[in-house]
């Protein structure tokens, strides 16, 4: 696997590695703005044979049926990712701006080892159950519910965490016994191309069963939701996107599986250690630049503590500088593209517009010329009703806002479109439980509690998606189920 050096990435389409009609496009990275290489552009004649390959693959193969390939494919794909993972590090660094340390946990190794779950989960599924006699009706019946693949994935990616969300759709889905065409985000196409290389190389993955095309057109990921040959879409990304998603899929009633985007909330109540846990929700927004859908971008204290709380979160955000993401000390590495980082500073903007104030940080750092920077930022002065409270920066920028007790500090949180994950805070684990159990929002943080895991079910509640990853609930996202019933003497 060459890395870095004139990389020049190509489709998987049907088991072979080939060009793009489109030619290639850019990939920058965006910590220096250099020009990485190019990776493959695909267009519709592209997206349209590796559709038509999944679904021969599907129909005409016993991959769904065959457990004992699929676990043994799954299994090779996660072993060659690890033996590979050294180099796999450099490239998501470069490509993806991703600080070095977040390569050992959720940028890399932590999904490369989670594809264990999935392996395991279809060795021990039960995918067949008996449900005995019965006699409906009055007609004697054996009864049996039976699970099987949904048919051909259609799998949309973003560029923030591309690894996790590439692999925590593709080794279920896989796993489960569907086919799958993967489209990655523009902004990162090698970390998805680079799967293809070694899938081609080191598994007995059979042609068609996962094809991956890179594009540097949004629309090439459309044709998926209302292509008629794919029966479901598994889309991570923005909230207006997924609705895109949802209504392409419409026309063909296809099952759309969808984890869009997060304001979440981290309550402090009046009983915690304020100073910690304003500290930790600082580093929090801080890390990956705070490019990730469920970190809590508003941090709501008790109004009595309003000051103090904005000037510990601030203290720790001051410290975390933005750095080379190659730096085993750097937390927040850049943002991924000059868009994005324009897009941030449009809303830091209008949080001076709207009244509020800069604790720390407030635009690009002064002491870098080149790369995607933005300070770490801590907003204060304002309520949830401002522009930066309500919707989703995608950047190192926390709002603090002031609750008048628990009840208020519950409402806060879920006055918000989106419903994706939380924290609390409290000195009293009841309590706490209290407040989390009348969150709207798929996975509460507990005094510093992680729901991260192979096993554990993520997704959101609202305007943040529709179903869940990983754990059983996101294995059984790619499976049908089919009630058999047999006349009996
Ligand atoms: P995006 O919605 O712009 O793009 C995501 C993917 O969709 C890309 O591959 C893009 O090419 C493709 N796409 C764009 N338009 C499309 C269309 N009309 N039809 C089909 N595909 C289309 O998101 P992004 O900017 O790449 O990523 C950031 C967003 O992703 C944030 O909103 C973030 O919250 C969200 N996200 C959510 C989760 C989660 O699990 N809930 C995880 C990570 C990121």
């Amino acid at each position: 696997m060459a890395v870095l050096a004139n990389r020049e990435s190509q489709l998987l389409i049907d088991g072979k590695l080939v060009a793009g009609s489109g030619g290639n496009f850019q990939t920058i990275n965006p910590a220096t703005e250099e020009v990485l290489g190019v990776a493959a552009d695909a267009g519709a004649e592209d997206m349209d044979r590796a559709i038509e390959a999944a679904r021969r693959a599907f129909d005409e193969t016993d991959w769904s049926t065959n457990t004992e390939l699929r676990v043994r494919c799954v299994r090779q794909l996660q072993q060659v990712l690890r033996d590979h993972v050294d180099e796999l590090r450099e490239l998501t660094i470069a490509e993806v701006g991703a600080p070095r340390m977040l390569t050992s946990m959720a940028q890399l190794e932590g999904p490369v080892e989670d594809l264990s779950f999935a392996a395991d989960t279809a060795e021990s599924y039960q995918w067949a159950t008996d449900f005995g006699f019965a006699s409906p009706m009055g007609i004697k019946t054996h009864r049996k519910v039976v699970r099987e693949a949904v048919g051909v994935v259609g799998a949309i990616t973003p560029w923030n965490f591309p690894h996790q969300i590439n692999l925590a759709k593709i080794g279920p889905a896989l796993a489960a016994g569907n086919t799958v065409v993967l489209k990655p985000a523009p902004d990162t196409p090698w970390c998805a191309a680079v799967l293809g290389e070694l899938i081609v190389e080191h598994t007995d993955l059979p042609p068609g069963v996962l094809n991956i095309i890179t594009s540097s057109d949004h629309g090439v990921g459309a044709l998926l939701s209302k292509d008629p040959r794919v029966d479901m879409v598994s889309f991570t990304g923005s909230t207006a996107t997924g609705r895109a998603v949802m209504a392409d899929g419409a026309a063909t009633l296809k099952k759309v599986f969808l984890e869009l985007g997060g304001k979440s909330a981290f309550l402090v109540l009046d009983d915690a250690d304020l100073a910690g846990a304003c500290s930790m929700s600082a580093f929090t927004a801080s890390m990956h630049a705070g490019q990730g859908c469920a970190i809590t971008t508003r941090l709501v204290v008790p109004r009595a503590r309003y000051d103090e709380a904005v000037e510990a979160a601030a203290a720790t955000m001051a410290g975390l500088k933005p750095g080379d993401p190659n730096d085993a000390g750097t937390i927040c590495g850049p943002v991924i593209s000059a868009r994005q980082r324009d897009r941030i500073q449009g809303y830091l903007d209008s949080a001076t517009d709207e009244g509020g104030r800069f604790a720390c940080g407030g635009g690009r750092p002064a002491d870098r010329d080149a790369g995607f920077f933005i300070e770490p930022t801590v907003i204060a002065g304002l309520d949830n009703n401002a522009k930066v409270a309500r919707e989703e920066i995608f950047g190192p920028v926390l709002t603090v806002i002031a609750h008048d007790g628990d009840d208020d500090a519950v409402r806060i949180a879920n006055d918000s479109p989106y419903g994706l994950s939380g924290t609390v805070f409290s000195a009293d684990e009841e309590r706490a439980n209290r407040a989390a159990a009348r969150m709207r929002v798929g996975t509460v943080n507990i005094n510093g509690g992680v729901w991260y895991s192979a096993d554990m079910p993520f997704g959101g509640y609202k305007q943040s998606g529709l179903g869940r990853e990983m754990g059983l609930a996101g294995f059984e996202e790619y499976l049908e189920m089919k009630a058999i019933a047999t006349a009996a003497d």
